[in-house]
């Protein structure tokens, strides 16, 4: 073998850069989790890529490389880091991952991954305890909500259509209703099914922007007289815009009535599920046909992780199955050691290790700390808003998603959706925080998720600060 070649893989060379990465990786953990610096470097996309170009052109040395992504990279570990639903992840998983990249064990058949395969089903039969299915739930993990939600409702499609609809293609105009609120993952999926926009039933939100459970009704029999073919139900657990949860149980009831699929994309805060002081907020998933849950987002797992539940176990194994219908009647004898017959994915990574790392080392009740702590601080954030004359808290929280806008008194109400837009794209730029900023009503509110146990009340009184000097110091130049 050419000398070259042969180094790619030399031990000895794994070692020393690998000592090297977990030196610099130690260091950035403390100073982040301590906010020892900015939460981001902004730099504009263009200066961004020009900085790459010259370094692929000049640089040949891997550590300089580690460095200076780390320093060019948003740091989710810091306290001030308080934006999207993405979690810091814990330690011990990002060292399994590590694990799992090197031995590259590629899952779609069992000997592809016979360990964790394994390791899948002891994890997913824990989620399906935890969320209160029966003996016969079921699941598998997938590669992000996203494919979750898609392959969730592929599984209702499937069970609502009589006909072998991979052979045949879809032949009825079929229909799926959802929260106006919902995200925008479920549209997407409905459209990738051929759904269309007709098929895909958005139902309006209250006050409280969960989903109106009194038009269910109303949407439903407009659906059935305008031809379509209604065939599920889809809950948010909670909305990723504003965090709430809407009414599961209520929806589970509508479902059972017209024998409808119900779905509830729990990607956030399906993490609940694991929180004794929280896990109200799931009730009347134990009902659902289908769960999704991410773990990187409210289980401390790195991205991507996403659990793919379901109520009735043969399900998991016929929504990519030629002979659905078939199946389901022979009800046989599956193969739960093979996943590729089961996901979107062919090969897929090694996803089970990282939610076990820290289950093994951390045990289950870290999960419970972690949710309750989070959510905890969505309510002290929220009640140091209310408290605030120069802030308007959009709503009172569910869960760790908070939206507020910046709203003095003597400020016209067509200027503040500007300023507020204003403020959140000064705090991106300064770098010492991060928020990000949500629509709601046409008006425009800054958006936080409180996903770092580090943020804490100082945290919170800082950010305020902020955007009021931001704010006012808008005014005045305007
Ligand atoms: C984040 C989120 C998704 C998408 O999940 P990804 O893992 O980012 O693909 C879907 N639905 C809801 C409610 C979410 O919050």
């Amino acid at each position: 073998m050419d000398n070259k070649l042969k180094s790619v893989y030399n031990p000895d060379d794994f070692n020393r850069i690998g000592h090297e990465l977990i030196e610099l990786l130690t260091n950035y953990l403390r100073d982040s989790t301590e906010g020892k610096m900015p939460v981001m470097n902004w730099k504009e996309p263009s200066d961004q890529l020009s900085y790459w170009k010259k370094f692929t052109d000049e640089s040949n040395d891997p550590i300089e490389l580690f460095k200076n992504l780390i320093d060019r990279s948003i740091h989710i570990h810091h306290p001030k880091y308080m934006g999207h639903q993405l979690c810091p992840p814990a330690p011990i998983s990002a060292l399994i991952s590590l694990l799992g990249e090197l031995i590259n064990n590629g899952m779609a058949i069992y000997e592809m991954g016979p360990a964790a395969t394994a390791i899948e089903k002891v994890i997913i039969d824990l989620i399906a305890k935890k969320i209160g299915y029966s003996n016969n739930g079921d699941g598998y993990i997938t590669s992000g909500g996203t494919i979750g939600n898609l392959t969730a409702l592929l599984a209702a499609r499937q069970n609502a259509v009589k006909h072998d609809i991979w052979e045949d293609g879809l032949q009825d105009n079929l229909g799926v209703m959802v929260s106006a609120e919902a995200h925008y993952s479920v549209d997407r999926a409905l459209r990738i099914m051929g759904f269309g926009a007709k098929g895909i039933i958005k139902v309006p939100v209250g006050e409280d922007f969960t989903i109106k459970t009194e038009l269910l009704e109303e949407y439903y029999q407009k659906s059935i007289d305008n031809g379509i073919k209604v065939i599920a139900v889809v809950g948010s657990a909670p909305s990723t815009s504003t965090g709430m949860y809407d009414d599961l149980v209520a929806l589970s009831s509508f479902s059972e009535k017209y024998n409808l699929w119900f779905h509830v994309d729990a990607a956030h805060g399906g993490g609940a599920i694991f929180s004794s002081k929280y896990r109200y907020l799931m009730k009347g998933a134990e009902k659902a046909d289908s769960v999704v849950i991410d773990g990187h987002k409210m289980l401390m797992t790195p991205a991507l992780l996403t659990f793919v539940m379901f109520k009735n176990k043969d399900v998991s194994y016929s929504t990519f199955s030629q002979k659905a219908q078939y199946l389901w009647e022979k009800n046989q004898d599956e193969e739960w050691f093979n996943m590729a017959r089961r996901t979107i994915e062919c090969t897929k990574l090694m996803m089970s290790i990282k939610f076990y790392a820290i289950l093994i080392t951390h045990g289950e009740d870290i999960f419970n700390l972690s949710v309750t702590h989070l959510y905890d601080l969505g309510k002290e954030f929220s009640a140091l808003i209310k408290a605030n004359s120069n802030l308007e808290l959009a709503l009172q929280p569910h869960s760790n998603i908070v939206c507020f806008r910046f709203k003095p008194e003597k400020v016209n109400v067509e200027e503040l959706n500007a300023i507020n837009s204003q403020i959140r794209n000064h705090i991106l730029k300064d770098g010492d925080f991060y928020i990000v900023q949500t629509v709601i009503e046409d008006k425009v509110y800054l958006r936080t998720t409180l996903i770092n146990p580090n943020t804490n009340s100082s945290t919170f009184e800082e950010l305020i600060g902020l955007i009021e000097t931001t704010g006012n110091r808008i005014l005045i130049g305007s």
